[in-house]
């Protein structure tokens, strides 16, 4: 993976940074002990390092906005980081940046349970969103498996989804308002705690912009009434085209469950090592969640079961209480965990339509058989979300950049059956090279062309979204 080379004169400049911002915000909130700093040398693709100059770890937008402009001010690259979980390294440093962290910043500000809202800082965990209004039956909808440590921050700048996205639709779908710190220190208020806001949808560009144009640090949400009732039906198959074929049979017959999720027979194995979830040896499996009244769910299931038996399923459980539900759920969710303790892997986002799940899945195993490297399927099958996790040894030469060519064609499969580069992971650096698949140079350029307007020195979290050579005039010589 190419970066940039770290320019020596912004290296240079560290110590009058630090100074400067040592005098702006209290003591705790400046770290550049290497040995602390470590901890921010990557996220959550951890195959890429790199010490940052120092970390900001601020309380108060106010002191986001005063550490922004002593960077403006010296030149210095930041960037922006929630919880460092992405996927797509979107929070990792280069040597000449800082990092700006929000993590302290994790108040509830506002609950309005009559209008649906809830405000709250961005450092806050997503998880812990639902855990302020749950009490008083209400959730926040968007839930990435990550939910317990990624922030809504992160999860704005990634437009990130989750299980049960299917049905409620993702971050954008869930997203009232901001407020964002430009790179010159600007405090914007963007959209609101109302349906829709004068002027142009701002909003629409700031969730999924990757930490390019600004730091958010508050964010207004919608929250929801938790359901009446909820149950999972597990159905096992004897291949993953078939399973492939069933999604996308319930979907075209118009049934909305909440969640669809696609595991195939190495995510299964793991899992089943694992979690000892309980589940059926087969070669894939799918998780289907309905919810509503006991009447609505019973409607649902039979209908899903009655497609899923022309598929002649080698299993059909339907949870019947919220113990066997959860038994159900609990390998889905250590899916990565139990994949991650058998291997080193890297985990791919791209999405797709889903009709094309059965042919883009007997592809990603023909392709497995070219490179020779393994895959586990384990993803949001009814919003056609994949996210095949190829296996390799890190510590062998050359299966790292192996891997990265793999999971490079099938992410450019995606693309040809007319998906998309991504699905909820974002681009950072790891689809970087590849938006030139997706998107025309035109396109690209517009979208360079946003970048410039909030962020026209281009220090914001660089050489990430954008292809390099595409960018390189504007991060070498700002616009
Ligand atoms: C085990 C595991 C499972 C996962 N499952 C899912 C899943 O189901 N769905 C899903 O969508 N994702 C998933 N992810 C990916 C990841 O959790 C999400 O992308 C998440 O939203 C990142 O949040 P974060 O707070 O950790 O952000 P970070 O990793 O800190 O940052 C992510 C991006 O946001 C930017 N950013 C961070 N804070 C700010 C800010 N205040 N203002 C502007 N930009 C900012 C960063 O610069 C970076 O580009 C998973 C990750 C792991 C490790």
């Amino acid at each position: 993976m190419e970066m940039p080379i770290p320019s020596d004169d912004r290296i240079a400049r560290k110590s009058e940074l630090m100074s400067r911002l040592r005098a702006a915000l209290p003591a705790e909130c400046v770290i550049d002990d290497p040995m602390e700093t470590r901890a921010y040398e990557c996220d959550a693709l951890s195959a890429y390092r790199c010490p940052p100059l120092g970390v900001v770890l601020p309380y108060t937008t106010e002191q986001v906005a005063a550490a922004l402009r002593i960077c403006n001010d010296l030149d210095i690259p930041v960037v922006p980081r929630g919880a460092g979980t992405s996927l797509a390294g979107g929070s990792l440093p280069t040597a000449d940046s800082i990092i700006l962290g929000v993590a302290r910043m994790n108040d509830v500000l506002d609950t309005d349970y009559a209008n649906r809202i809830i405000r709250v800082q961005t450092g806050r965990t997503n998880l812990s969103v639902t855990g302020a209004v749950e009490t008083d039956g209400f959730f926040y909808a968007p839930d990435p498996s990550s939910q317990l440590a990624c922030a809504i921050a992160g999860n704005i700048a990634m437009n990130s989804g989750g299980a049960h996205c299917l049905k409620y639709g993702v971050t954008s779908n869930n997203l009232m308002g901001v407020r964002l710190v430009t790179m010159q220190g600007d405090i914007l208020d963007i959209g609101g705690a109302h349906l829709d806001a004068a002027g142009l949808d701002l909003l629409g560009v700031i969730c999924g912009s990757e930490g390019q144009l600004g730091i958010v640090t508050e964010a207004t949400l919608r929250i929801i009434h938790k359901p009446e009732g909820a149950l999972p039906v597990l159905i096992g198959f004897d291949s993953n085209e078939v399973a492939g074929t069933c999604v996308s049979d319930i979907i075209r017959a118009g049934v909305l469950p909440v969640a669809i999720e696609f595991m195939d027979r190495p995510c299964i194995r793991a899992t089943e090592d694992f979690a000892k979830a309980g589940y059926p040896d087969c070669e894939a499996l799918l998780i289907i969640e309905v919810e509503g009244s006991p009447l609505e769910i019973e409607e649902q299931l039979e209908k899903i079961i009655a497609i899923a038996k022309t598929h002649k399923p080698v299993e059909v459980r339907r949870a019947t209480d919220t113990a066997e539900a959860a038994r159900i759920w609990l390998g889905r969710k250590s899916a990565f965990g139990a994949m991650g303790q058998i291997n080193d892997y890297m985990c791919l986002d791209g999405t797709i339509p889903v009709s094309q799940l059965p042919y883009v899945l007997r592809r990603i195993g023909e392709m497995s058989r070219e490179f020779g490297l393994d895959v586990g399927n384990v993803f949001h099958a009814g919003d056609g979300n994949m996210h095949p996790l190829i296996l390799y040894n890190a510590n062998e030469d050359g299966q790292l950049e192996l891997c990265e060519k793999f999971g490079a064609e099938i992410l450019k499969l995606c693309v040809e059956v007319g998906g998309c580069l991504t699905g909820e992971h974002g681009v950072g650096i790891e689809k970087r090279d590849l938006m030139d698949h997706q998107f025309a140079p035109a396109d690209l350029e517009a979208q360079m062309a946003i970048k410039d307007v909030f962020d026209h020195r281009w220090l914001l979290n660089p050489a990430k979204v954008f292809p390099l050579a595409a960018s390189a005039s504007r991060r070498d010589q700002g616009v």
